[in-house]
């Protein structure tokens, strides 16, 4: 018999434990800070769980950028496919939406997280909750603080499923990183967030919490390459969130910190060319207010207060600056939001400093799993994906090391 102790009762911990439970030789238990496992993944459906995406391998993987190579063949063992075909294992249908994400056909992740458990502990599982994780005592034991007080055991293996900095309220809270060497982690940064832009405050108590739909994004990143994206923004009391922003985030935020600003543009009506609006702003106005002539040209009350934020009296005036500016709204974009906002985290455990099967070079029968490694990846139910075929490629590398 060999005890596998996994710590993190997140996706990445509990499909490591889903796998190796159902291995004849091996005890699994997993051992959670928190009252209760997947409060992460709970908080990920409330605003629809993404489980994966539809798109085809080849596209799929080019999302993990430069880590692309690395994470490859976890998910060349547990496709986008063979997650939808995991959630519908436990009776849930899935479906694709308009964008290609494929979701659950409720968007929500407790029924999933409830069936989940409730398999591992017909499996065995034994779930420690309220166990944080204190590192090492002087035998080399793992140390918790539990309600009980410290405790310590021993584990065959061990494998740290700890999750990154965001949303530490949910228990990832990054505070692991006090056990690491400090050379074997990447500072933790914000991944999937927004940023901060001061808007006036009339603008912001009037549009504040209001999405601005169908525009398009383009960054120039520190390399001088340039970046668009369409899609979805909102406006924040601090500046802007929104998909659109979360997609091009590690470019803006890798940029602010390389050159202390970043060049991000945005269209704000990319459906019409700069020639059309130049013509059909220009047409005559009569007695028209400003924004009424903005309005019959297609200019919402939304997007006829952002050109107020940045055009002068005089300049809103002339139709065509007015429409070069809606052509080309530049945005001064200061800093990403808080890493306690964002959606995911960059930084963590090196791959550097593991081996091809995720163990620590430094401590071997350590794994690590998760979001708790330094990649990242849109949003998209990528990082799902990625954590799930991940905790599998490492939970079978083990069984065939280990199990008898
Ligand atoms: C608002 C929001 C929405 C999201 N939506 C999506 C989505 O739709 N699709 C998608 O793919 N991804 C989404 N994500 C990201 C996804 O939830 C995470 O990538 C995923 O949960 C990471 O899994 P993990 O197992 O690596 O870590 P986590 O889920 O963070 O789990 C780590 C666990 O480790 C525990 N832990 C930490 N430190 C200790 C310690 N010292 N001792 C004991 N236990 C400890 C924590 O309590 C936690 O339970 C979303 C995230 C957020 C915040």
């Amino acid at each position: 018999m060999k005890n596998i102790a996994i710590i993190g009762a997140g996706p990445g911990g509990l499909m490591a434990a889903q796998v190796l439970s159902q291995q004849p030789g091996l005890v699994v238990s997993v051992h959670d800070a928190m009252p209760s496992a997947g409060r992460k993944l709970l908080q990920a459906g409330r605003g629809g769980l993404n489980i994966t995406h539809s798109k085809p391998f080849n596209e799929f993987v080019q999302a993990y950028g430069k880590r692309q190579k690395l994470i490859e063949p976890w998910i060349k063992n547990f496709t986008p496919q063979d997650v939808r075909a995991w959630v519908e294992g436990f009776g849930i249908e899935t479906f694709v939406g308009s964008s290609g994400r494929v979701y659950p056909q409720d968007m929500k992740a407790a029924p999933l997280l409830r069936a989940w458990l409730h398999r591992l502990r017909q499996q065995g599982v034994a779930f420690l909750m309220r166990h944080r994780w204190q590192g090492w005592n002087q035998a080399e034991e793992l140390v918790f603080q539990t309600p009980e007080g410290q405790i310590s055991c021993k584990a065959d293996i061990v494998i740290l499923a700890l999750g990154g900095a965001s949303w530490p309220q949910l228990g990832s809270d990054g505070r692991w990183t006090q056990y690491f060497n400090p050379q074997d982690l990447a500072v933790f940064q914000p991944a999937n967030c927004g940023f901060n832009q001061a808007w006036s405050a009339v603008f912001k108590a009037k549009f504040a919490g209001q999405p601005l739909k169908s525009v398009a994004m383009t960054v120039i990143d520190q390399n001088h390459q340039a970046w668009c994206k369409k899609g979805e923004l909102l406006i924040s009391e601090q500046g802007l969130e929104g998909s659109l922003i979360y997609a091009l985030s590690a470019r803006i935020r890798d940029t602010l910190s390389v050159n202390g600003k970043v060049d991000v543009e945005l269209d704000l009506m990319p459906d019409q060319t700069l020639e059309n609006l130049v013509a059909k702003m220009n047409k005559p106005r009569g007695k028209q207010s400003w924004s009424n002539h903005l309005k019959r040209c297609g200019v919402d009350a939304l997007r006829a207060n952002l050109l107020r934020e940045v055009l002068d009296q005089q300049t809103a005036q002339d139709m065509t600056a007015v429409a070069q500016a809606l052509k080309h709204y530049v945005l001064n974009l200061t800093s990403p939001r808080p890493i306690e906002e964002a959606i995911s985290s960059a930084g963590g455990v090196q791959f550097e400093a593991l081996n091809d099967q995720s163990m620590l070079t430094t401590r071997p029968g350590y794994y690590c799993v998760g979001e708790m490694l330094d990649w990242e990846a849109p949003t998209g139910g990528y990082l799902l994906t990625a954590v799930l075929a991940q905790a599998r490629f490492v939970a079978h590398a083990i069984v065939k090391q280990h199990a008898r």
